[in-house]
């Protein structure tokens, strides 16, 4: 489904100010792009732009997103040969890449923190983020398989 301009501003224009960054409509459009199509990467979510503002360059989506990602509005993943990918749920979750075709899913987090995911273990060092990315087969690259 297909938001509004209305809509990606009523959603995202507090959230944007709060983070001290002037509601743009650039930053809609990638904060909308980043929701509906999540863990795209800054290419994928040019082309999904430019579907709301034509004349959107390439530069400008990597620079928003930059921003975007600094101000704590897009949870940046990277993933290994994909490049960085970027969606807007960033509260804490795990992802599953598929080796085969890059698709990439949420994971939700475990009921009990795995020892070795403990931060005391680090010494010396404020732990802010811990990630997990499980490799594996999506199932229709795994079907394809048989
Ligand atoms: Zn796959
Ligand atoms: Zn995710």
């Amino acid at each position: 489904m297909e938001h509004t301009e209305y809509d990606a501003r009523a959603r995202w224009s507090q959230p944007l100010r709060v983070a001290g960054r002037r509601v743009t409509k650039q930053r809609l459009a990638i904060l909308e792009c980043a929701t509906s199509h999540p863990h795209s990467t800054a290419d994928e979510l040019h082309r999904h732009a430019r579907l709301a503002l034509p004349g959107i360059a390439l530069g400008t989506v990597h620079t928003v997103v930059n921003d975007l990602a600094e101000s704590g509005l897009l949870r940046r993943l990277d993933v290994p040969h994909t490049g960085a990918r970027y969606e807007t749920r960033i509260t804490d979750h795990h992802h599953a890449v598929c080796t085969q075709c890059g698709l990439v899913e949420d994971v939700a987090l475990p009921h009990t923190q795995p020892a070795c995911l403990d931060p005391t273990i680090v010494r010396g060092m404020k732990i802010t983020v811990a990630e997990v990315l499980y490799h594996g087969l999506c199932a229709s690259c795994a079907g394809s398989l048989d």
